[in-house]
């Protein structure tokens, strides 16, 4: 099921993808990067494109989203339009940080991008969790591809920063997602609560945080 934004609730299959340039503090798949937490060579598989394309096919759910870690990293290998190919006829979703800039292939191939910016509270240093130039190259896509954009948000105050990265960063704001941080039912539906009025009265949309009531990822 997928867990948040314009897709929350529907059914798909997740294929997370290893490693991630950022280590955000409450990531919820650091078993697919954090060494310092987990022993990767149980954790993450060294898989051949058929065979994740193949089990992806046979959840048999019409939406397959492409997930990490961070999946861009991984864009200019050979064998990334090989594997968009295979799952041809399948909507394919793709999640990012918008720390990388897509390629041609990725923004034809897949149906829809949503890019996840992170904000302070993530623990990662600004110059690594935003890129000014690749962030407004992704708001210019968004004119042309389905493109949006989600904020994992803690309180008022980070709805204030994504204000500002939007304006600053060109965002359309009707592609913007506000969702909360949490792990928990209680305090994803407390957040949600907090920041609901002031989002909606920016312009963004807002979205409950399902894996907090379901424990299941993305
Ligand atoms: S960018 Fe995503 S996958 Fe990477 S550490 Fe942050 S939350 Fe986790």
């Amino acid at each position: 099921m997928h867990a948040q934004g314009r897709s929350a609730g529907r059914r798909c299959v997740v294929v997370q993808m290893g490693g991630c340039n950022l280590s955000c503090s409450w990531c919820d798949s650091a078993f697919t990067w954090d060494t310092s937490r987990y022993d990767l060579s149980r954790e993450v598989g060294y898989w051949r494109i058929e065979e994740i394309a193949e089990t992806a096919r046979s959840a048999n759910t019409p939406l397959i989203v492409i997930s990490g870690g961070e999946p861009l990293q991984q864009q200019n290998s050979p064998a990334w339009p090989q594997f968009l190919e295979m799952l041809g006829g399948y909507e394919i979703g793709l999640e990012t940080n918008g720390t990388f800039p897509p390629i041609e292939t990725t923004l034809h191939r897949v149906s829809w991008i949503t890019v996840s910016p992170k904000l302070a509270h993530s623990g990662d240093p600004a110059w690594t969790r935003i890129n000014r130039d690749i962030l407004i190259a992704w708001g210019k896509c968004a004119e042309q591809y389905d493109i949006d954009f989600s904020f994992a948000v803690r309180d008022l105050s980070d709805v204030e920063s994504v204000l500002q990265i939007a304006k600053l960063h060109e965002l359309p704001f009707d592609r913007i997602w506000i969702v909360p941080e949490a792990t928990t039912a209680a305090l994803s539906a407390s957040r949600l609560a907090e920041v609901s009025e002031s989002a909606i009265q920016a312009g963004f949309n807002v979205s409950a945080r399902l894996s907090a009531l379901t424990n299941r990822q993305s």
